[in-house]
């Protein structure tokens, strides 16, 4: 799907959330590369976001994530003089709740000040945002443009807002680069060094064993088929 500055605020919102969704199952696999079964959720997705039949699920599912991760921060990972920080900066007409609300340490904090997420990260990080902070980000505005009845408003016709449409990914980097917190990227390069040591690998697990190993990510990705989640 190519997106324009002719295309609508829906059609690139509801583009970038099926292409995290593809991302999170992904990473939530552990696959390398993006295989047909990613693509088929995103399309599902983008189809049922556009029809109206699916919408993203609640932030409410998001702070149940949240209490399972560590008090760290979000961005990097780092404890050091943690605060409450905006996804979105309130100063720029972000929601001021707990849904936008995460740590961060003194240097991110400082770092990315009043800045949106995406124009702030690609001048401080080569990598790509944790895809829980992206998460956030996409749903709080989609929630917006919605209650002001602006998704299907053509981009170029925006008024001034919260967020930074043009810097929201349209594209995403391979599975392999991507990381679905601090905490989640530490925990995989864990498995992967125990890997190397000669620790059976979680797939050769599954494979001698009839149940399938519990300690899979507690990640559940936005979902992939039937019904609409509230
Ligand atoms: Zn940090």
């Amino acid at each position: 799907m190519k997106i324009t500055s002719s295309s609508t605020v829906s059609e690139l919102l509801y583009w970038s959330y099926a292409n995290l969704a593809m991302a999170e199952k992904a990473v939530h696999d552990r696959d390398q590369k993006y295989s047909r079964l990613h693509f088929m959720i995103r399309a599902r997705l983008l189809s049922g976001l556009t029809k109206g039949t699916m919408s993203p699920r609640s932030l409410m599912l998001d702070q149940r994530i949240r209490m399972k991760l560590p008090q760290e921060c979000v961005y990097c990972g780092s404890v050091d003089h943690l605060a409450i920080d905006h996804i979105v900066p309130t100063n720029r007409g972000g929601a001021d709740t707990g849904d936008n609300a995460i740590w961060a340490c003194r240097r991110c904090n400082s770092s990315k000040s009043d800045r949106d997420l995406f124009a702030w990260w690609s001048t401080y990080r080569q990598d790509f945002p944790p895809l829980f902070v992206v998460r956030i980000y996409l749903k709080q505005a989609i929630e917006y443009f919605a209650s002001r009845g602006l998704l299907d408003t053509p981009i170029s016709e925006v008024q001034e807002n919260p967020f930074s449409l043009a810097t929201i990914p349209k594209t995403f980097p391979p599975p392999e680069s991507l990381s679905f917190s601090p905490f989640h990227a530490r925990k995989e390069s864990k498995k992967d060094q125990q890997d190397e040591t000669g620790q059976p690998p979680l797939a050769a697990l599954s494979a001698t064993s009839p149940v399938a190993p519990t300690s899979l990510p507690v990640l559940t990705p936005a979902p992939a088929s039937g019904g609409a989640s509230s």
